[in-house]
């Protein structure tokens, strides 16, 4: 995970996000270029889920 996460920080992402667990997405995602946007609370599961895979690739 750290490797992938080491080919992302070259390339900019931006993951739209409401403020659940907010804090715990920006340590996950401090050491890249991903851009966390907060957004209103609702399709935060869908919108976890687009982090996890985000990372996973
Ligand atoms: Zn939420």
């Amino acid at each position: 995970m750290a490797r992938s996460l080491q080919v992302q920080a070259d390339v900019p992402v931006t993951v739209v996000s409401c403020d659940c667990e907010q804090d715990k997405k920006k340590k996950m995602l401090a050491n890249t270029n991903i851009k966390l946007i907060p957004c209103e609370c609702g399709g935060h599961k869908t919108l976890a889920k687009m982090v996890a895979d985000v990372l996973a690739n």
